[in-house]
């Protein structure tokens, strides 16, 4: 089985080809199209810049990902693409790019649910059963669900307001870094001092997997002023170590709300506990190593993606797109693309993460 998966949901215009053989899933090539450079100017990402940039970019990612694994339309069964959840404009344009490929080739639609990509990630990596715990952690959603299958995911918990990847964002344009600001804020923090300026670590009284992370951007915005309004502004060294105390908290946050995830888990006695991580939060090294840290002292397996698979990609929509076409669950033409769209029906609406 050979698919070409879409990915068009918020500001990278990706397109890949993942081979099932031998029960075990191969990418075959993997187009990252960024659009970072054209939002930088804005602080943010735009939604109808990136709209236009997809729509732009789609078809020539789509050829260089069947250029790179060196095989054309008549190599595929079928097409996945991102359906939801996202950006609309986006997703709205891969959508329509899936359909027309879909009708001109005759090949099967599958639309795929963003979050069920990163969620299925594993599998694609490790080849991991079913169930397992997973921890998706990216810009948008941050949530503890058992996966049961490639359809059917059990929420534990998860954030009641922000997700920890637009808290990274936020930090990162609060002290001045380039977006996206993962990646900055983590290499500023391996130069600072966690210890210096202490962040809370919000919801930890409470009991569950429920986190909050609103309050965390409000206490860095509230140090850094303190910081400029007693020494007339920020030092390379003040930026750096309220890099390192953010990351610290969050990391904290993820690895006691695991455990708790963990605990409730283990109480239903699965045969082989398994944690695994995904979403871009998971490219952070801090929190991969903490994570595993918790789970080697519990005895339950780890694993996270390669960076690369973590952050958004078409690789884990066309191996989601895989595992659907196994379980039948092909798309009619009249497949339409979803703003929202829980994985799991008990999952509540974000506040305040413009998604
Ligand atoms: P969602 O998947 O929830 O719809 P998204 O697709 O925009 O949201 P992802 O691409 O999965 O999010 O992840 C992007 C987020 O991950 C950004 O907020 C980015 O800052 C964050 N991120 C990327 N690398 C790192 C890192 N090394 N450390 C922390 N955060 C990171
Ligand atoms: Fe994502």
């Amino acid at each position: 089985r050979t698919l070409l998966g879409i990915e068009s949901s918020c500001d990278d215009t990706a397109a890949a080809v993942v081979r099932l053989k031998d029960g075990k899933g191969r990418v075959l090539s993997s187009i990252v199209a960024s659009q970072t450079e054209l939002h930088a100017a804005f602080g943010g990402v735009v939604p109808e810049i990136a709209a236009r940039a997809h729509t732009e970019k789609l078809d020539t990612s789509i050829q260089s990902a069947l250029d790179a694994a060196q095989l054309g339309f008549g190599d595929l069964d079928a097409i996945a693409v991102t359906a939801g959840p996202g950006l609309i404009g986006g997703v709205v344009a891969g959508v329509m790019c899936a359909k027309g490929l879909s009708a001109a080739t005759g090949l099967p639609l599958i639309g795929v649910n963003h979050l069920a990509g990163h969620a299925l990630t594993p599998r694609l990596t490790d080849g991991l059963a079913f169930p397992y715990l997973m921890l998706l952690v990216s810009g948008g959603h941050c949530q503890f669900l058992i996966a049961h299958s490639a359809t059917r995911f059990e929420r534990l918990g998860g954030t009641i307001d922000d997700a920890p990847g637009e808290a990274f964002d936020k930090t990162a344009k609060l002290l001045g870094l380039p977006q996206p600001g993962g990646p900055a804020v983590e290499d500023a923090a391996t130069r600072g001092d966690p210890e210096r300026f202490r962040f809370p670590r919000p919801l930890l009284d409470r009991a569950g997997c429920d986190m909050s992370f609103s309050g965390l951007k409000t206490a860095l915005l509230r140090a850094r002023d303190a910081r400029i309004s007693d020494c007339g502004g920020l030092t390379v060294t003040d930026r750096d170590d309220l890099c390192a105390g953010f990351q610290r908290a969050v990391r904290d946050v993820l690895i006691e709300k695991s455990r708790r995830a963990l605990q409730q888990y283990l109480e239903m006695s699965p045969a082989a506990p398994t944690l695994a991580v995904a979403g871009g939060v998971a490219a952070n090294t801090a929190i991969r190593t903490g994570l595993e840290t918790l789970c080697d002292s519990l005895g339950v397996a780890f694993t996270a993606p390669p960076l690369r698979l973590c952050t958004d990609n078409a690789a884990m929509i066309a191996w989601a797109g895989i595992e659907l076409l196994t379980a039948q669950a092909v798309d009619p033409a009249t497949l339409t693309a979803r703003p929202r769209w829980p994985l799991d029906d008990r999952a509540p609406v974000l506040i305040g993460s413009g998604k």
